[in-house]
């Protein structure tokens, strides 16, 4: 799969170039993971057995400032999936204009088979092996699946011991009371919603005549059907891992939220407690859901959701990409054939990575900010590099999709020819 996630990003790179005068020194550049490291991490176990667990750091790209990605916990981590992430997180920061280039990391375990304690002994442990990897000003990890604040934490406390000095900028998404910032934990739903209103307003939509489905319900996604749900958005459809529910009428969110909080799935959240009799509604599959005739479709899942076998289903107008490539290229094609419009994951869900990125700004100056004032940077950055990137659209008349990559590959291709390239060593030419 990891391949194929990384040739499915290079299809997407390739298309974009066309648009681009950039070097053939940066596009050389760009195809390779500047360094990529492999650790074999020892645990001890609760029942006193050693175990070695694999570790993956990838730091694809650094031209324009220390590298930036999360940290997966997943069997599926290898070090091709985690080579792509760090190409995609390349991307995704250069998009929001944030002096970051791209990284990711990753261990293989299937983390609900350990214990707690196995768990902090480990992501010590990967933290002692990437180390000299790492640093505020070399490359700064942050939580991706199945990875959260309390990791971060620990993985900020160990490589200060390491350092013997507090280095709270190391890691983003720590606990807020080890130097985290407010507004992390629901900024990429918040900037998807900035990224929404942005081009719903261009598009002169209503929020009362848009109906919405969201496919997942986790941090991103629950976050951002209540978002849209308080603005006035129809949210008919939600879903978890377990199934999806519909209400042609719409759905109340907060109370579906609250039920999930206490664990539960969706279907038996909705439809064995009270709030099922609050409106009228009805379970539906996982594949019903991408297929519902809504206005707006949010996939908040998980990556290759859309794919040849199920994009001739899709009925939604347009589609608002909050998880990580969430549809495969070749349904990208069919999707522009069909005249469905796509927003792109690398600024859609950018909202996470800025806010991690206010997080490292707030920790180096110590001073830190209200929700307020993460907000509105938030969304001044979103709607502002949404706009840029729609205009790119408009004027090339290419996707939303290539225009992203048309609007990375110009800043990426600026900073990797700033450093001299073979034209200007022996044509005298610049960019
Ligand atoms: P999460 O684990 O909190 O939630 C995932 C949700 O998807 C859960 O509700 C789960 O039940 C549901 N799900 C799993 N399989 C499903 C299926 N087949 N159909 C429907 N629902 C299914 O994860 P998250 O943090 O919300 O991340 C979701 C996506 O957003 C991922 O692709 C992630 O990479 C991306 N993303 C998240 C962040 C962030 O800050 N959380 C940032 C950028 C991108």
């Amino acid at each position: 799969m990891s391949d194929l996630l990384l040739a499915d990003a290079n299809k997407r790179l390739e298309k974009a170039l066309k648009y681009v005068a950039i070097s053939e020194d940066a596009i050389e550049h760009l195809k390779f993971p500047q360094a990529s490291l492999s650790v074999s991490i020892p645990v001890r176990m609760d029942d006193g057995s050693l175990k070695i667990f694999q570790g993956y750091r990838v730091r694809y790209n650094d031209t324009r400032g220390p590298t930036k990605g999360g940290i997966r916990y997943h069997p599926n981590v290898s070090m091709d999936e985690v080579q792509s992430l760090a190409f995609w997180m390349t991307f995704k920061c250069a998009v929001v204009n944030l002096p970051f280039g791209g990284a990711k990391g990753g261990i293989t375990l299937n983390p609900k088979a350990l214990s707690r304690m196995e768990l902090e002994r480990l992501s010590r442990g990967y933290v002692d092996a990437i180390a000299d990897f790492i640093g505020p000003d070399i490359d700064i990890p942050a939580p991706d699946v199945y990875t959260n604040p309390m990791i971060m934490g620990w993985m900020m406390d160990q490589y200060s011991i390491i350092q013997r000095k507090i280095t709270p900028a190391v890691v983003t998404g720590k606990p807020l009371s080890m130097g985290g910032s407010l507004g992390r934990d629901t900024a990429t739903a918040t900037g998807a919603f900035f990224a929404i209103e942005t081009i719903m307003s261009k598009l002169d939509r209503l929020p009362q005549e848009t109906t919405v489905a969201v496919q997942g319900f986790g941090n991103a996604g629950a976050v951002v059907a209540e978002l849209l749900s308080q603005a006035g958005y129809k949210v008919v459809a939600v879903s978890d891992s377990q199934g999806a529910i519909y209400a042609k009428q719409g759905l109340d969110i907060p109370s579906i939220r609250q039920y999930k909080l206490s664990s539960r799935g969706m279907k038996a959240v909705y439809c064995q407690d009270t709030v099922c009799n609050s409106v009228e509604h009805e379970s539906i599959s996982n594949e019903e859901l991408l297929a519902l005739d809504v206005d707006v479709l949010v996939p908040a899942a998980l990556e290759n959701q859309i794919t040849e076998a199920n994009v001739n289903d899709i009925k939604a107008k347009l589609i608002f990409e909050v998880a990580n490539g969430p549809i495969t290229s070749a349904a990208d094609k069919i999707l522009e054939e069909k005249g469905i419009s796509v927003f792109p994951d690398i600024l859609v869900n950018a909202g996470g990575v800025t806010v991690s990125y206010f997080e490292w700004v707030q920790n180096r100056s110590g001073l830190y900010w209200t929700l307020e004032d993460v907000n509105q940077r938030l969304r001044q950055k979103i709607v502002e590099e949404t706009n840029k990137i729609w205009k790119i659209a408009q004027e090339l008349s290419i996707s939303m999709r290539t225009a992203a990559y048309v609007h990375a590959l110009n800043r990426l291709g600026e900073a990797i020819n700033a450093k001299g390239t073979r034209d200007y060593y022996i044509n005298g030419k610049t960019y």
